[in-house]
């Protein structure tokens, strides 16, 4: 591995509230300042949170991103967010097909990939995540679904695959509280690698984090994997001692 910095980035999905919103990044702010993070941090907040989160993190060790991007540029696309409205909330990462919206909002590889594009062009990172099922997983087919879902977003018009970074979340391990191992982590994450490397000679480059549960008491055992560069953090992300201990934890 090149010297890289881990990223631990939160996903607060659709929990919070100002108040409550406002108490975490307080204590995050403060764990930070007194320990100065060797990673670098991220929250992935509801769009409405955007102008809070920007508001109570400017200054601080603390990136923040949105959970989903439309794949067009503006129009009649009532409800959704453009990539350009992210940007100017200065959002630095946005979640890229996250399971929840592949399999409730049938977002397919193609959206994916156009969403990413979106992301790119207007100068943010996207977190693209991918991930099997259980049911796939059982069938043998974990590393032709994960290829598949990555392959997908390997060639993007005018962008080096360097500037992304990825998420292994095995569909089975998110919110679960069932973790992959840090083996079944690993070997997946290597293939992935492998992938990249084929395609780019950028691939050490590339951030591939884990989520799937992860929490302060599994996290280090995780990151320390060759391959795992970082985590995407769901349910623990939202009590701050806990997400300070996995920042901790990541080195
Ligand atoms: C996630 O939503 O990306 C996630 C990993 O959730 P959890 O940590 O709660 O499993």
């Amino acid at each position: 591995n090149t010297m890289k910095k881990k990223l631990i980035a939160g996903n607060w999905k659709m929990n919070g509230g100002l108040a409550a919103n406002e108490a975490l990044l307080r204590a995050l702010r403060e764990g930070l300042a007194q320990q100065a993070p060797a990673c670098d941090v991220a929250v992935a907040v509801p769009a409405p949170y955007l102008a809070q989160t920007q508001a109570l993190t400017a200054g601080t060790a603390i990136d923040f991103g949105a959970q989903d991007v439309s794949q067009h540029e503006a129009g009649a696309y009532t409800g959704e967010v453009s990539a350009g409205m992210l940007r100017d909330f200065g959002v630095r990462y946005v979640l890229v097909g996250h399971s929840e919206r592949r399999q409730y909002h049938g977002e397919t590889d193609a959206d994916v990939a156009a969403k990413a594009q979106r992301a790119l062009a207007a100068g943010i990172t996207p977190i693209v995540c991918v991930g099997e099922t259980l049911a796939q997983r059982e069938a043998g087919e974990t590393e032709a679904v994960v290829k598949r879902q990555l392959a997908a977003v390997i060639h993007l018009n005018g962008h080096c695959i360097s500037e992304i970074v990825v998420a292994y979340e095995p569909v089975w391990a998110i919110g679960t509280g069932r973790t992959a191992t840090p083996e079944q982590a690993q070997q997946v994450h290597a293939v992935l690698r492998g992938q990249l490397a084929a395609a780019s000679t950028q691939a050490d480059r590339i951030r591939l984090l884990y989520g799937g549960s992860m929490n302060a008491a599994n996290a280090a055992q995780l990151l320390s994997q060759p391959d795992i560069d970082g985590g995407l953090v769901g349910g623990a992300s939202l009590k701050a001692a806990d997400f300070l201990q996995i920042i901790a934890a990541a080195r």
